[in-house]
């Protein structure tokens, strides 16, 4: 049996990060993965992830942001490829939603560079959008978004180069820890042993991590690509040179989320609805859109774009994996050191794809990493609802 320093179990968004940060750091690498590089079956595909740094969901990411744009730049060179555009990013929200308070509240406490922009200030600058008239918005220049396809087969590709063993249409059946504290890992097609063992299955990863029970939803989401009106608003106003990416919220509204034209004026106009997916089996997903799912999308979407009237050009399917806080998971396996994981992204992710490679290859080789990852702990009471409410801290 081949023994390896580490085995990376999943090459998609996070695992395809670590197998390139771990040969960066001279490990031997084996990498397996069910699909090809850059598949759509997963979570990765689509065509573009928007990355953004005024985080709403909690200013603790931003220290983790900051990592992941150096490591998008580190990438794009080592590849030669055109993973990052900043054509900046605007979040929407009535002045209480948490897209604009919680948005604001990450730059201020970060220093990160933003403005605030009223109702008006909006649609004067960015005429495709006619938000609600008590509307508040954070625009920050230093967002836009990233290829997730192009990223999986950089990674890919860069660490072969430097020398990991990548074995695609593989897919792992089981994996177990050894008595002598290595790991031991079984495909179709062989068994393979290592030192360590990184587990970063996407929505694969109720199978692949029964043993922890974690209450992960997998959910099937759905991306839309419409034509908007060209008379009412040209081309270029809604092309990346002068669109930014976006999040809208306005009075209890499911959140919004999309992006600028990024390939030309025949390919839509993107966009999705940012949480609550239909629960799925991710190897029994539904890929086909109804017509009735596009209209409720494109009438949600008209409240802030009302010159998206056009058809449908293209709708997809994509996985999320969402825990009950929407915060990562990522950490040690529980119950064997050797063993980390990485998993319940929770459709934001992908924005953090090279710091979260970074830290899978701390924690494999070191065993713990200095990037701040409290928040993301795979012991938090949230993950085990079985033990209960912690006790309260004496005061
Ligand atoms: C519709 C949609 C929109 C999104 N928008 C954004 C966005 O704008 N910004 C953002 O930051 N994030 C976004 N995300 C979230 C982001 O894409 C995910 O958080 C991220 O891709 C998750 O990475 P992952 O490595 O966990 O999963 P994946 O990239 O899916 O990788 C997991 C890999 O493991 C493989 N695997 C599973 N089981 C096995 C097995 N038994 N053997 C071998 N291989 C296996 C899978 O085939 C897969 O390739 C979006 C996601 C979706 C679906």
């Amino acid at each position: 049996m081949d023994a390896y320093d580490v085995i990376v179990l999943g090459v998609g968004s996070m695992g395809g990060a670590a197998c390139n940060a771990l040969a960066e750091r001279g490990a031997s690498v084996l990498g397996l993965e069910t699909y090809q590089p850059g598949h759509d079956q997963g979570s990765a595909h689509g065509g573009s992830r928007i990355v953004r740094q005024s985080y709403f969901e909690d200013p603790a990411y931003v220290p983790l942001l900051r990592s992941a744009y150096d490591g998008w730049r580190r990438l794009e060179e080592e590849s030669g490829r055109d993973l990052l555009t900043l054509c900046g990013g605007i979040y929407v929200g009535d002045p209480a939603s948490v897209t604009f308070t919680g948005s604001r509240d990450a730059a201020v406490q970060h220093g990160l560079d933003h403005e605030i922009l009223d109702a008006a200030q909006i649609r004067a600058r960015f005429p495709t959008m006619d938000p609600a008239d008590d509307a508040m918005a954070v625009y920050e220049a230093n967002a836009g978004y990233v290829r997730p396809e192009e990223t999986t087969i950089a990674n890919a590709e860069v660490a072969v180069r430097k020398g990991a063993a990548l074995r695609f249409g593989e897919r792992v059946l089981r994996w177990s820890a050894t008595p002598d504290g290595g790991v031991e890992v079984e495909t179709g097609q062989g068994r393979y042993g290592a030192d360590r063992l990184v587990i970063a299955p996407g929505a694969w990863a109720p199978q692949l991590l029964a043993d922890l029970a974690l209450p992960l939803s997998i959910e099937r989401m759905v991306f839309h690509w419409f034509t908007p009106d060209f008379a009412a608003v040209p081309y270029e106003r809604w092309s990346e040179e002068e669109h930014p990416v976006y999040i809208e919220e306005t009075h209890g509204n499911q959140q919004i989320y999309g992006f600028p034209m990024t390939d030309g004026p025949e390919r839509g106009f993107k966009l999705g609805f940012f949480r609550l997916g239909t629960p799925t089996d991710p190897d029994d997903v539904d890929r086909v859109v109804r017509d009735e799912e596009s209209t409720v999308m494109q009438e949600r979407a008209r409240q802030l774009f009302p010159h998206l009237s056009g058809p449908v050009v293209q709708a997809k399917t994509c996985l999320y994996s969402v825990t009950p806080d929407e915060h990562f998971v990522i950490g040690a396996h529980p119950a064997y050191e050797q063993v980390a994981i990485a998993c319940g992204f929770s459709g934001h992710g992908f924005k953090f794809v090279p710091v979260v490679g970074e830290i899978l290859a701390d924690l494999a080789t070191t065993g713990s990493t200095t990037h701040p990852i409290g928040l993301f702990d795979p012991t938090r009471g949230v993950l085990h609802p079985e033990r209960g409410e912690p006790e309260p801290l004496p005061s």
